[in-house]
């Protein structure tokens, strides 16, 4: 275990060493990080390692949280006082620290950065590279759990920030055949020129949203017309209504598409009566 951990600027005992409740790697998954053998107290393969850090900062277009001279200097300073001549180092960079929100905080919030150190027995790697190890087989489903209300938000993170970019509000999310999965952060649903209401199944390709659960409960006792199915960006572009369900909004009317307007670009009629009798079949306790 490190002892001693580099976080933001200071070098902390391992207990005082903390990063806040609302940093981005905590509430998102949003960060990235590296882990690099030390060998008899030099670092193997640093270049490459640093180069792959920067591409994946790059990649999620997070700043670089020092110089990489810097960084080179911090983890041979964590190395020293964790007196690790053989071991790990590890470096972990969040996109810092803000109240939750999806799209990425402002240009400037400083990353969050971590830097720890561990020694390990390298005898003991050594006898089990004697011996071999045994592997499984397991399918590849990372990350396929969305179904799963995980911080795995990364994706969702990322969806978000372009809406943002684009001037919306929110990301749906396509698969493969062409339809709406959901929303990035809610349930997505249109309302046909028919008037029938369609949200998709429950499966392992959606979060099964609560507010989406009690609509349905309120679609029932109303009588509406109602198709539990996938339904395509272009049936949602030719909808009469659009609108997404979460616990944060309920129902919220979706008026524009992809830049192209639902009905007259307001509120449809169903929607804004669902949001009017949310909180009357809601459980409130
Ligand atoms: N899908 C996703 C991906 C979400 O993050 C949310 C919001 N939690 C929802 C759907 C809606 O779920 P709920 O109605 O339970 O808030």
């Amino acid at each position: 275990m490190s002892r001693i951990a580099y976080v933001n600027g200071r070098y902390l005992p391992r207990g005082d060493a903390m990063v806040g409740i609302e940093d981005r790697g905590f509430q998102f998954a949003d960060g990235v990080y590296e882990v690099c053998e030390v060998r008899g107290g030099k670092l193997v393969d640093e270049r490459r390692h640093m180069a792959r850090l920067q591409r994946s900062l790059d990649l999620l277009r997070m700043d670089r949280p020092m110089p990489a001279s810097s960084l080179a200097i911090v983890m041979r300073e964590t190395i020293r006082r964790n007196r690790v001549t053989n071991g790990v180092v590890y470096v972990q960079v969040t996109r810092g620290e803000m109240r939750r929100d999806f799209p990425f905080p402002p240009a400037g919030t400083p990353p969050t950065v971590v830097v720890t150190a561990r020694s390990n027995d390298p005898a003991k790697i050594d006898a089990q590279a004697e011996a071999g190890i045994a592997v499984i087989t397991v399918p590849d489903e990372r990350w396929r759990h969305v179904d799963i209300k995980s911080v795995a938000l990364l994706p969702n993170v990322l969806a978000k920030q372009q809406a943002r970019e684009q001037g919306a509000r929110e990301a749906w999310l396509v698969d493969a055949q062409g339809r709406v999965t959901e929303g990035a952060s809610s349930t997505a649903w249109i309302v046909t020129r028919d008037g029938v209401l369609v949200t998709r199944p429950l499966g392992g390709d959606i979060l099964p949203g609560i507010t989406r659960s009690v609509v349905m409960d309120l679609i029932a006792e109303q009588g509406l017309r109602f198709e539990e199915r996938a339904f395509t960006v272009e049936e949602a572009y030719a909808a009469r209504e659009a609108f997404v369900t979460s616990a944060s909004q309920s129902v919220m009317p979706v008026v524009e598409i992809d830049g192209r307007p639902i009905g007259n670009r307001a509120p449809g009629m169903t929607a804004t009566a669902l949001r009017r009798d949310y909180h009357g079949t809601a459980e409130l306790t």
